[in-house]
């Protein structure tokens, strides 16, 4: 191990992964690795995590203990996160020891709202229009300028629709101020999207790109429910899609499966495709669990195929899919869906099924069209 983020070299089977997070994520990260011979070592704070089970070793630390993770990054030969919420200081402690992707920088971006956006408009793509909000006074202002409908975003710490609260007039400001604790946040335009669309794209640190068919999601409760793929949207948005997470991957200078969510709103009134980046997670993502089944390489073999400098996988469909979460007590059906034909189900091992918690999902693959 070098004490700088050292040049990215190509691991070896037998070589060991460390991956921040004990989550599902991490659980089919470490599936694929140990299909490729490959070794995992999982970081995370709660006893017992999901990914636990699958991983030779794991460290049960804080993510602010710096002499934990230094312990961390020393036996192992590369990092990677399953979620992107661990502080920035901990992915800067690791980068110290050894190789961090997606680098640290990455997720600086990715987690906080006010960047990734401003990012997106420097590098032209487009977002709904939006303000950034740090006090009370600048929340009516931005109210004025954007308009209502608007939605209200706390600047870190939200996903699956947390830190949010959609603003319908102007008297909604005191309301939404306090639902979101009165943090930091953007203000953004209402978008009445015609469907919510993501592309999973992969780099490797040669700098080669490997893209996914786009995907459209449906959401319930501000939570994936379905993942339908192909999405069924117009070829030049299909193209489009695909152009603009291209340029953000290569922007962000990633390596790494990286997820890119977005708002497909039609045409503009010149005719061309109109599509606004929502959101980008800097990691695996809930709608790319499809191509375990439906693709030649599954979103979590090209994730480490990435980070361990081997070449990028094929990213072809084999199939058409419906990707359906299941949440809470969904899972108890699970008998039905295993025995349903053309069925994959995939549970995560999770012993309490909390009503929303994200306890397996079930791929549904039909003839590809
Ligand atoms: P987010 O946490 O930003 O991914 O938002 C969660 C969900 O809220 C999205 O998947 C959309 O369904 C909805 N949403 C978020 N922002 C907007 C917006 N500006 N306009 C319309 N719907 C939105």
């Amino acid at each position: 191990m070098t004490t700088q983020a050292a040049e990215a070299s190509v691991l070896a089977p037998g070589s060991t992964i460390g991956i921040l997070g004990g989550g599902q994520l991490g659980r089919m990260m470490a599936s694929a690795a140990a299909e490729l011979g490959l070794k995992v070592h999982i970081y995370a704070p709660e006893q017992n995590p999901p990914a636990a089970e699958l991983a030779a070793v794991t460290t049960t630390a804080a993510y602010t203990d710096a002499a934990r993770l230094a312990a961390f990054a020393d036996s192992v030969d590369v990092v990677t996160y399953e979620f992107e919420n661990v502080p920035a200081e901990t992915a800067a402690i690791l980068a110290k020891h050894t190789n961090v992707f997606p680098a640290p920088d990455a997720l600086r971006i990715a987690q906080n709202r006010s960047l990734e956006k401003t990012f997106l408009n420097d590098n032209g793509l487009a977002t709904a229009p939006f303000r950034i909000v740090e006090s009370f006074n600048d929340l009516q202002d931005a109210i004025a300028e954007i308009g209502t409908p608007c939605v209200l975003k706390t600047q870190t710490m939200g996903y699956d629709g947390k830190g949010q609260a959609k603003i319908d007039s102007a008297e909604d400001a005191d309301t939404a101020w306090d639902a979101i604790g009165q943090k930091p946040a953007i203000v953004e335009a209402f978008i009445p999207f015609d469907c919510e669309i993501s592309v999973i794209a992969a780099r490797g640190p040669d700098g080669a790109i490997a893209l996914y068919d786009v995907v459209d999601n449906v959401h319930k409760n501000h939570i994936l429910h379905q993942t339908h793929v192909p999405a069924q949207i117009d070829d030049d948005l299909i193209t489009h899609a695909h152009e603009m997470a291209h340029t953000l991957i290569s922007a962000l200078n990633y390596v790494g499966v990286i997820a890119v969510e977005m708002f497909a709103c039609g045409h503009d009134e010149k005719g061309k495709p109109l599509i606004l980046v929502n959101e980008i997670a800097p990691r695996v993502h809930n709608s790319g669990h499809w191509t375990q089944d439906a693709a030649v390489t599954s979103q979590f073999e090209q994730h480490i195929r990435a980070i361990c400098g081997w070449p990028l996988g094929d990213t072809s469909r084999t199939h058409n899919a419906v990707m359906t979460n299941l949440l809470g007590d969904d899972v108890n059906a699970w008998q039905d869906f295993a025995a349903k034909p053309n069925t994959k189900v995939h549970l995560y091992g999770k012993a309490e099924a909390h009503a929303g918690r994200k306890m397996g999902h079930v791929t549904e693959l039909l003839p590809k069209a």
